[in-house]
């Protein structure tokens, strides 16, 4: 491809609200340009490295089993209704009417569709199992679209749903994708960790993993462990339970000490030096209709999604002010597991405590010497709380974990019956009977793949696109293209790449080297072959974008090393 020719212009500043690296390179360097908030279109640089991503997850999806299909965007509103995931959505679903005022959402996902499908194409147990794919364009009304192509409004998708007799059917289903998944995201050169995640609002039964791509602006939380490979959501991380202390300690009896204005955890360490590990903190929630205290450490957090899953409840909140003055008797700094009114949910790491520091339940006070069991009840003790930096891995009991950010570049879910009993997908088994399909459902964000690989591959020049995504996999840069000898030595060089199927760009523009170089820097291929003075002696320089590596050498040795640097690839 001639430069001169390409749909591409490069910006030397990004807009003032793309924040991320990627969002702002991938705009820099002219692969995107915003249409609307969170809407993008492709320009022909970015619509090759997407169409290369499209084609491993295809390679993959094939490989694993999985049939191809193209479901429509446009989604009868009635579909939605009966799955009940109208309401769930909300406001993230896009809607529109046709001229016989029919409602329709553009789908953000296709359940309910592929459900449809599947209920009239297969109605015995002969034709399952089944995994269905597609790639396509999804619509999401987030409340935030951000950072370019990783929280859009409009962004590209590859949804898989598989359907089985039974759970263990289901069970391999499973596994084909997640190891399906590793292929694909080894071969789109991303650091990532295929975690346990919370299975949110999709609902179903079973198992759930989120593929993280490591990337210091993640949205998501990841405890990591130190020795063995475990990996799981901040949410969804198991905290060990303490080994509690056998020699039966005498504890003095519990002492209240006035504490003037002092609130928070913070100010009690700062202004009574007491250690956070030492102070057990009270939160009052409310959830069901009904209110109720969470006891955990000073130092650690209350995790919702564990309490509310013990409690069987959708969602809590924390109480209000004036809700917890009522209920506990006094403002929320002073309220502690003490004689207080209310059913209190113990965290383990509490429960193993010796002794610790509490509110009193009484304005600018706290007590000292406050023992669980002792003097506040352990009827209701459980995994209540976020894990922390440096607790023992539940995984392997050796390793610690430690925490890194990540971006959710794909999922992969145990539905279970949920959407095949509300839509009716059943088929009839061996004996005749009719029974609901059992699905798991899998994405992957193809265009946040992209933003999230240029996060991991680039400097402060610009990308550095992996071999397997780059645009082009060679760029040439003629340093003048008033020197005949350089135009004819480039153009030889660049027609026998072609030849060989080697996907070349080369800048044939009247423009100053200096820019040649940093527009290359910018974009981001792989290698870069310089056709400057030394091409009258018939030597090149070629360059490795991400080494930085340079080498002067002859022609005929420049196109075995390109073969090289390529290899197996082409
Ligand atoms: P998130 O928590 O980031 O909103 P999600 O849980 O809503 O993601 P899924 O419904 O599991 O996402 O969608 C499958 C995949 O689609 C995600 O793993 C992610 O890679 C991608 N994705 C989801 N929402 C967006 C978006 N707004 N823009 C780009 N990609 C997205
Ligand atoms: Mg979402």
């Amino acid at each position: 491809m001639l430069q001169s020719n390409l749909l591409l212009t490069t910006l030397r500043e990004a807009p003032s609200e793309a924040e991320t690296s990627s969002h702002q390179l991938l705009l820099r360097a002219g692969y995107i340009r915003q249409l609307a908030a969170g809407v993008y279109t492709y320009l022909p640089l970015g619509r090759r490295v997407l169409r290369k991503i499209e084609a491993i997850v295809r390679d993959e999806m094939d490989a694993s089993g999985a049939q191809e299909v193209l479901m429509p965007s446009m989604q009868p509103a009635e579909l939605w209704k009966e799955s009940g995931r109208y309401e769930v959505y909300g406001k993230e679903l896009m809607t529109l009417q046709d001229r016989h005022e029919r409602e329709f959402i553009l789908g953000p996902t296709h359940e309910e569709v592929v459900t449809t499908l599947v209920r009239n194409e297969i109605s015995s147990y002969r034709k399952l199992p089944v995994t269905i794919y597609q790639i396509q364009t999804k619509f999401r009304d987030e409340r935030r679209p951000r950072s370019g192509l990783l929280r859009g409004r409009e962004f590209l998708m590859k949804d898989a749903y598989s359907f089985d007799i039974s759970s263990e059917g289901l069970d391999k289903s499973y596994i084909q994708m997640f190891n399906a998944y590793h292929q694909i995201f080894k071969r789109c050169g991303l650091e990532f960790r295929a975690v346990h995640a919370d299975s949110g609002a999709i609902g179903g039964e079973g198992g759930s993993h989120e593929f993280m791509a490591l990337a210091g602006i993640g949205e998501d939380t990841i405890a990591i462990c130190s020795s063995c490979d475990y990996a799981a959501n901040l949410e969804q991380a198991e905290a060990l339970r303490p080994v509690k202390n056998e020699f039966v300690m005498q504890v003095a009896e519990i002492e209240k000490f006035h504490t003037p204005d002092i609130r928070t955890i913070d100010q009690l360490e700062q202004e009574l030096d007491i250690q956070q590990e030492l102070i057990i903190k009270t939160l009052v929630y409310e959830g069901g209709g009904q209110t109720f205290a969470v006891v955990v450490r000073g130092d650690h957090e209350v995790n919702e999604i564990k309490v509310s899953k013990y409690l069987g409840m959708t969602e809590i909140k924390l109480a209000e002010y004036d809700a917890v003055k009522s209920l506990a008797g006094v403002e929320s700094g002073f309220v502690g597991p003490v004689g207080l009114p209310l059913t209190i949910l113990v965290d383990a790491a509490v429960a193993g405590m010796t002794e610790g520091i509490t509110g009193a339940g009484e304005k600018d006070y706290h007590f000292r010497n406050v023992v669980p069991a002792r003097d506040f009840s352990l009827e209701q003790v459980g995994d209540f709380r976020n894990v922390a930096e440096g607790d023992v891995c539940p995984h392997c009991l050796e390793g610690v974990l430690h925490f890194q950010q990540g971006i959710e570049v794909g999922h992969v879910f145990k539905l279970g019956t949920k959407y095949s009993e509300k839509l009716g997908a059943s088929y009839l088994d061996r004996s005749g009977k009719s029974q609901p399909m059992i699905m798991g459902c899998y994405g992957i964000g193809i265009s946040r793949l992209m933003s999230a690989i240029v996060e991991q591959h680039h400097d402060e020049d610009g990308m550095m696109w992996p071999k397997t995504l780059a645009p082009y996999q060679v760029h040439i840069l003629i340093m003048s293209v008033k020197d005949a000898e350089q135009v004819a030595v480039a153009e030889g060089l660049y027609e026998q790449l072609t030849k060989l199927g080697i996907e070349t760009l080369i800048d044939d523009r009247d423009e100053r080297a200096g820019v040649k170089f940093k527009d290359a820097s910018l974009i981001g291929i792989p290698l870069c072959v310089v056709v400057g003075k030394q091409a009258a002696q018939g030597s090149v320089e070629y360059l490795e974008r991400a080494t930085a590596g340079k080498e002067v050498l002859v022609i005929m040795e420049v196109m075995s090393r390109i073969k090289e640097f390529y290899s197996p690839l082409i």
